[in-house]
Formats: structure tokens, sequence, C-alpha cells
């Protein structure tokens, strides 16, 4: 069974996901935010042994603990994220335009331009290309616990901005009608920052994708 321990961290609210499979003990943590130490706290107290980290894109609000949670580690956790987003990682996440300088951590290891799934333990996500906020984001669904990890592309009543430095609002409208309106109205929207929410409420009420 997938469990997920949200913690929202960091100057922006961001949302971080510990999540796990509860048979195996084997977990991941999608984007580690910020406060390293307090995602790997939660992770010992339960037992649970993080491989991997999942960036769903490189702003430095998503990647900011990152380095905290894998000098903690041995092994050290694989760290998945798209390489179109390669550029944005390099310059510690676009922190600068916002007065934050981070440690980016251990450089990425699996590249999910050619990754489509994620494994942790019995459970499968799939990794869903959806670039617009910036142009290497992902999603990563996982069918059997009708979860979607959406990231900064779309939110409860909101979607990402396309006003920072690869932004494309085109590309965004149709990543959000191609990999999350096409999932089952039930699906769980657990997005990078705010509440969380669900496809059939997002088809219907957000305001910033009616009629697409
Ligand atoms: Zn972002
Ligand atoms: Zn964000």
């Amino acid at each position: 069974m997938l469990e997920i321990v949200p913690f929202t961290l960091g100057p922006v609210f961001t949302n971080a996901y510990l999540i796990a499979d509860s048979e195996s003990g084997d977990a991941a943590v999608i984007d580690p935010a910020w406060d390293g130490h307090l995602i790997l706290a939660e992770a010992q107290k339960r037992g649970w042994r993080i491989g991997g980290l999942w960036y769903t894109h490189a702003h430095f609000d998503h990647i900011g603990g990152a380095a905290e949670i894998a000098d903690s580690l041995n092994p050290q956790p694989t760290i998945a994220m798209h390489s179109a987003d390669r550029l944005l990682w390099q310059m510690g996440g676009g922190g600068a335009l916002f007065g934050f300088k981070i440690d980016r951590g251990p450089k990425p290891s699996v590249d999910l331009a050619s990754s489509r799934t994620l494994r942790l333990g019995g459970l499968t996500f799939e990794v869903r290309y959806t670039p617009g906020h910036t142009p290497g984001h992902v999603i990563f669904y996982c069918a059997q616990a009708n979860g979607l990890f959406s990231g900064d592309l779309i939110f409860q009543g909101s979607v990402g901005r396309t006003d920072l430095p690869g932004g494309d609002w085109e590309a965004l409208v149709a990543s959000i009608r191609e990999q999350v309106f096409t999932l089952p109205n039930e699906t769980r929207i657990l997005s990078g920052h705010g509440p969380e929410t669900t496809v059939g409420e997002e088809k219907t009420y957000n305001p910033f994708t009616g009629g697409i």
C-alpha cells in the first residue's frame, strides 16, 4: 500500500511528499523542498529506507532539502529529474531571482526523459512529461493508489506560473489537458503548493483551465 506523509516546507510553503510502500518499507521523497532533516527523521521514525529523490522540476523551493537528505544516506539515493531541467538545476533552481542560494545536492542520476516508470517496492509510478511551468516538468501517477503528484503544474483552483525563465503558457495548458484531465475524475491530486484536490474537481472548478 502507498503511504504518503506530506510536509509543507521552506520560504514559499512547498509541499514535499515522503512516500513509501508500507509492505516493503521502500521510500522516496517527491520534491525534497527544504529542511531535509525533518523528512529524514520521519522516515527513520517509521523504519523506512529512502532510496530515491524524485523531482517534479528543478526550482529551488522543490530541491532545497535534497543535499541534507542525500548527505545522511548510505547508500546514496538515486536522484530522478527530467534532463530538460538540467540548466535550471545547474543554476541553483533559479533561487537567485528570489534571493535564495541553495545547496542543490548530488547530480541527478536518473533521466526522466527516458525512464518513464519509477518503482517503489511493489508500486509503480508512471512519469508523465508536462512542460510549461519549466521545460523539464514531470508529474508522477500511481494508478494502484489512485494518486497524482502534480508539482507546480496544477493546484487546487490554480495552475503553475509561466512567467519565470523557461515558462510556456500554451505548453502548460496542453500538459494539463493531455496528462491530467485524461485521468479518472476520482484521482487525488497532491500538488506542489496548497491543499489536496481531485481531477474531477479541477475539471469543474479550476478557473484557469475552464473550457480547455
Ligand atoms: Zn516551480
Ligand atoms: Zn513551487
